[in-house]
């Protein structure tokens, strides 16, 4: 059925189309712009560095043809400096741009979108605010997501992502029963099985285990804090981990050092993770062969910016990831400032792919502490990077910041917990900040999810500001 289904199909597919199908949402399974992406990106993956190079420029010239001629926020932007898309010739031309921010969308939206695209081919989507700045901005209906698609299933390809294969879901999804006690549903079009991720507790915990088992998944598609929860649940209390799984997709949160060790301890095998965003402008994601983050060049071309708006080259430097993104002609974001800072490396990966490497995504710039002195801490920084004996005594954890130099720390504690972890975490908290944080604890039942079902380490009530 398959097969005659691809072969009716009217253009070609070509290499590995059986292996991602199952994984295809139904509504782009016949569609043309996805698999044109798809079948683009399985030669383009193997380009030399300067053939990508040189497919970028042309992508960008294409778009800023197109935003200087339709889009009036860009004709203004270009007639205000004197510019043509012309005089942008190569990557560092673009700095003659200026950066598009969250705020300059919030207040500029009707001018960000391209007179050439007639109402009924724009989708409206938002972002979930984790910045603090809730925005809306148009894509192009069916076309931006049958693109983003296409992009994330050739990243899920390269764990070996199956037609047969069939996945568990922890993303934030709302099952319909779990008000009745029954916390998944069973989606038989894609053979997922999802799960709610508000429900998991030491009493329901069980259940949900019982039934994964059953299921025998290949694949978990997680939000790194809900896995987490589960396989935290699962160590406790010793409980072996499921026969054939391949590998856990995370995504949409960052996931942390600590977190892929528990999750591969626990359920042995990889954990593959990408980073993404709603505004689609950037994609990266891990490959076969190792960890680091690789960006998508067909996807958009990204900067990373640091301190006094220089770009950083440097190993181990942190920038702000500043993307112009190739898939999205109706509301094009140039130079947009993505507020998530991220770690370059300079080193080549193994598996042939000239993309450029992130060695971390640091998180986004709301996950820095700001200490007494105006200081900027990581999270990575702060916690991460160090080892904490006390963890294994705590069920979860929240940092909240108000005032510059203060941090709350929530704490859902076990039975085990005692004030020698407190004493601990204070330590090595104070050492890695120089003693510039004034930190205080408060114990808690839970830790409340955002409206998406996402956990969040720290709440970061201050505004960042970074590269100014
Ligand atoms: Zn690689």
């Amino acid at each position: 059925m398959l097969r005659s289904f691809i072969n009716s199909l009217p253009y070609p597919i070509k290499q590995g189309a059986k292996y991602i199908y199952g994984a295809i949402p139904p509504r782009f399974r016949s569609s043309k712009v996805f698999w044109d992406t798809y079948n683009f990106l399985q030669e383009s993956q193997w380009w030399s560095k300067d053939k990508l190079e040189e497919y970028q420029m042309q992508q960008l010239e294409k778009l800023l043809n197109h935003a200087y001629n339709n889009v009036s926020y860009y004709k203004k932007v270009f007639d205000e400096r004197g510019l043509k898309p012309k005089d942008i010739q190569d990557f560092d031309d673009l700095k003659k741009l200026p950066y598009l921010t969250k705020e300059i969308i919030r207040d500029n939206l009707e001018s960000l979108v391209a007179q050439n695209y007639p109402r009924s081919k724009l989708q409206y989507s938002t972002t979930g605010g984790s910045t603090g700045i809730p925005m809306g901005f148009y894509v192009e209906k069916n076309t931006t997501s049958a693109k983003e698609w296409a992009f994330m299933l050739t990243q899920w390809k390269r764990v070996g992502i199956r037609i047969r294969d069939k996945c568990i879901v922890l993303r934030g999804n709302i099952v319909q029963s779990a008000s009745k006690g029954k916390f998944w549903e069973y989606n038989p079009v894609n053979k997922n099985l999802i799960f709610s991720s508000y429900h998991m507790t030491d009493e329901t915990l069980p259940g949900y285990i019982a039934k994964i088992r059953k299921f025998r998944p290949d694949f978990i598609q997680a939000y790194p804090s809900a896995i987490t929860i589960l396989a935290r649940f699962m160590k406790e209390n010793n409980i072996k981990a499921f026969p054939k799984i391949k590998a856990i997709l995370c995504g949409s949160e960052n996931i942390y050092p600590w977190q892929r060790k528990l999750l591969e301890e626990t359920f042995q095998c990889r954990v593959y993770s990408w980073y993404g965003h709603t505004e689609q402008v950037v994609l990266a994601g891990e490959c076969e062969k190792n960890n680091y983050y690789h960006v998508f060049p067909e996807y958009g071309i990204v900067e990373l910016i640091g301190k006094g708006d220089k770009t950083v080259t440097q190993e181990n430097e942190l920038g702000e990831i500043v993307a112009t993104g190739f898939n999205n002609f109706a509301c094009p974001f140039i130079r947009y400032r993505t507020m998530d800072l991220a770690v370059p490396t300079n080193t080549k990966c193994e598996c042939g792919r000239n993309y450029t490497l992130l060695k971390s995504v640091e998180g986004r710039l709301q996950e820095l502490i700001v200490t007494r002195d105006k200081r900027l801490i990581t999270l990575t920084a702060l916690i991460f990077a160090q080892h904490f004996e006390a963890f294994a005594q705590i069920k979860e954890m929240q940092l909240v910041q108000e005032k510059e130099g203060e941090l709350i720390v929530k704490v859902v504690r076990t039975s085990q917990y005692s004030v020698n972890d407190e004493k601990e975490i204070f330590s090595k908290m104070q050492r890695a900040v120089s003693d510039g944080l004034d930190i205080s604890f408060s114990y808690v039942s839970h830790i409340p999810r955002t409206k998406n079902g996402k956990y969040k380490f720290l709440i970061q009530k201050l505004p960042i500001k970074f590269g100014d």
